[in-house]
């Protein structure tokens, strides 16, 4: 089965860390809409395999689309693909796009699941990550959604933040925990470049939390999370029994995803693309970029991505996928390199403890095929 994915790269205005694909622009939104059904229309023929078991709008912001034209993309979807088993239509929303007549307009579409940009329940750290809500509205937000019945909502979370520490931390969690959400989504902040805070860094405004301050923030939120009952299933995702992202576990089993819009990604198997224009440029005609991928792209990315969840990488899997030494090499590194103190070999396995998921890049990087 398959999935498509909307990308939405409208902001009303950027924040300090975002290295998303997106633009205040807003004006060419309709014009990006109308494009965006186009191709949706024209790249049918992506997919290999047209049953389709997720949707997903992200971006940037969905939740500046009026609920209606989000049902629109669902109906044009269900009219090009086989529907009969999609499972999963999710919605990434910001806290202050949501209002009680927003969300009674969004029960009346076929989206079944909400994740909400919640990033902290401190003031001072939403104003400092340059968010556009605070605190209460994130929490009266995830209120008015339970109460109009989504029963499915995934909560972000941002820790790692320069001259935040533990108390905001826990502040966040436990304001989290309080809102008993199916999902949470919890990432480390990095700092790139290209955004506010790269360049204020650059000046030296701030530097980023030392190493031993983001293993610790990384062990207080996996512990309230799993004390709490929610399972970490993936680096950055905890989810409740039957929870998981649907969607997003696509992406890291290998599914193909039709991405739709500038900033969005596709895979089929063979071959990734990717539509990396602005949106002045799209409007004008969608281009991509592509790559076929090889064999060693194939294997690099299912160690990526395996090693990323729970379940880790089955070592049957690249005997039959990629071939007998491949699996040698791969048991040989696990156990030998320096990365062994980190890995386990479980029932034909490898897998990296929930508690190191933290440095799962390098150990990831370690085993990659040359
Ligand atoms: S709302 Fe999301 S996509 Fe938009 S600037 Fe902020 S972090 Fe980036």
């Amino acid at each position: 089965m398959a999935a498509v994915y909307f990308h939405i790269p409208f902001c009303k205005r950027l924040c300090g860390y975002c290295d998303f694909y997106r633009s205040v622009k807003l004006r060419y939104m309709p014009q990006v809409v109308d494009m965006m059904h186009g191709e949706l229309a024209e790249q049918q023929s992506f997919l290999h395999d047209t049953t389709i078991r997720t949707i997903y709008f992200g971006g940037g912001t969905p939740s500046l689309l009026a609920p209606c034209e989000i049902e629109r993309f669902i109906e044009q979807v269900r009219s090009q693909f086989d529907c009969s088993q999609l499972e999963e239509i999710t919605v990434e929303v910001n806290p202050d796009d949501i209002t009680a007549e927003y969300v009674a307009e969004l029960r009346k579409t076929s989206v079944n699941r909400i994740s909400i940009g919640v990033q902290s329940l401190d003031d001072r750290c939403l104003e400092f990550m340059g968010r556009r809500h605070n605190a209460r509205q994130a929490v009266d937000a995830v209120k008015m959604l339970q109460e109009a019945g989504y029963d499915n909502i995934s909560v972000d979370v941002i820790f790692g933040i320069p001259n935040f520490g533990v108390t905001e931390l826990m502040t966040t969690l436990e304001g989290v925990l309080a809102m008993n959400v199916q999902h949470i989504s919890a990432y480390h902040l990095t700092i790139e470049e290209n955004t506010r805070f790269g360049r204020m860094m650059a000046r030296g405004e701030f530097t980023e939390i030392d190493e031993c301050s983001s293993e610790s923030h990384y062990m207080w939120v996996h512990r309230a999370l799993t004390n709490a009952g929610y399972e970490h299933y993936e680096v950055s995702n905890y989810a409740r029994e039957g929870f998981r992202s649907k969607h997003n576990s696509s992406y890291w089993k290998g599914v193909e995803y039709l991405g739709i819009g500038p900033g969005a990604h596709s895979f089929n198997g063979a071959m990734r693309r990717w539509c990396e224009q602005s949106v002045e440029e799209y409007v004008g005609g969608v281009e991509y970029g592509s790559e076929v991928l090889s064999e060693k792209d194939k294997l690099n990315e299912y160690i990526m991505t395996s090693l990323r969840c729970a379940e880790g990488l089955s070592l049957a899997k690249v005997e039959r996928d990629f071939g007998v030494k491949e699996r040698e090499r791969l048991e040989r590194e696990a156990s030998t390199n320096d990365i062994s103190r980190l890995l386990k070999n479980d029932n034909g396995y490898l897998r990296i403890e929930p508690e190191m998921m933290l440095v799962s890049d390098l150990v990831i990087s370690e085993l990659m095929a040359l």
